[in-house]
């Protein structure tokens, strides 16, 4: 009996432990600023595609102690619930930016780690940010705004001359008609030299021919398409009045023909987040972000196909 009693207070005991406990994580302080961050109001934005409003909202407050734990912490359920607005549409997350973000941020960690947070912390104050270290609103559309800065800014439509047509075996679908493979020259020859560069490196595995040409039968990196005449854009735009704007878009880039979507995996041109996460982590896609910028080639943050030629080839890191 008295071995009963004992056992009863011990239970009590641990009964009184755990209701308290319960109290301190239902408490509304607790996860307050987690929350705060998370639940930001969308806002309608202008139609033009490229351009991204920024919403104003309260920060959540930084971290306070506890290093950049805390930020890490945050960061990991910001990367997939963080709600913004892009081309009118609410966006969930970003974590299919993370390869984007980690360059910009020259980490190599994993975003919901410290490293990462203290990385970014260090951005944001040059970027004249709170440096809180928890990538909220605010600082994604700062970065996307850093990642726009960098495409192409020429719009002007080339002559015939600066056009040249493209090989079938560098298309994804190699049957393509003449005038759907002209590309911009320099465009082209910047194209092929980075293209080199990745068959070249073993840690792709990509297909190779015997004189170390990517082979026909690989479709990484292969052309999906480049340049789009005006009277081809207004083709397509009739025939899909319901396709992505982004893609048909009135002043596209592909008019340029320095614009290339490049087979990264998956649905090749499908913006559907699922297809664009498997896109992202893919090796080929991953080596572009790392790499893409010696060739002169930038990319277009929200297309993980599409890369712009500013012929401003950046010295390799
Ligand atoms: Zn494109």
């Amino acid at each position: 009996m008295i071995g009963n009693k004992k056992d009863l207070l011990i239970v009590s005991l641990m009964l009184a432990i755990l209701a308290t406990l319960a109290c301190v994580l239902a408490w509304p302080g607790y996860s307050q600023g987690m929350a705060q961050a998370v639940k930001t109001q969308p806002e309608p934005v202008g139609s033009t595609t490229n351009t991204v409003k920024k919403t104003i909202q309260p920060l959540a407050s930084a971290p306070s102690n506890s290093g950049w734990a805390s930020a890490a912490q945050q960061n990991a359920l910001l990367s997939l619930q963080l709600t913004w607005v892009f081309g009118g549409q609410e966006q969930r997350g970003w974590v299919l930016y993370t390869p984007l973000i980690a360059r910009t941020l020259d980490i190599e960690a994993g975003a919901d780690t410290g490293d990462f947070a203290q990385a970014l912390a260090r951005w944001q104050r040059g970027a004249n940010l709170p440096a809180t270290g928890t990538l909220d609103t605010d600082t994604l559309y700062q970065l996307i705004a850093a990642w726009q800065a960098h495409r192409l800014k020429d719009h002007t439509y080339p002559t015939p001359d600066q056009l040249i047509t493209a090989p079938p075996m560098d298309f994804y679908a190699p049957e393509r008609p003449a005038e759907l493979r002209q590309v911009e020259k320099n465009t082209y020859a910047a194209y092929k030299r980075m293209v080199a560069a990745a068959t070249a490196d073993p840690s792709l595995g990509l297909a190779k021919t015997a004189t170390g040409e990517l082979a026909p039968t690989e479709k990484y990196l292969k052309i999906i398409s480049a340049f789009r005449s005006k009277e081809y854009q207004d083709q397509l735009r009739q025939q899909n009045p319901q396709a992505g704007r982004a893609q048909l878009a009135v002043n596209s880039p592909h008019a340029t023909g320095r614009a290339l979507d490049l087979y990264v995996g998956g649905e090749p041109v499908s913006t559907r987040d699922a297809n664009r996460a498997l896109q992202t982590q893919t090796r080929v896609y991953q080596w572009l972000v790392h790499n893409a910028a010696r060739f002169g080639f930038q990319p277009y943050y929200y297309e993980p196909w599409h890369w712009e030629y500013t012929g401003q080839e950046a010295a390799a890191r």
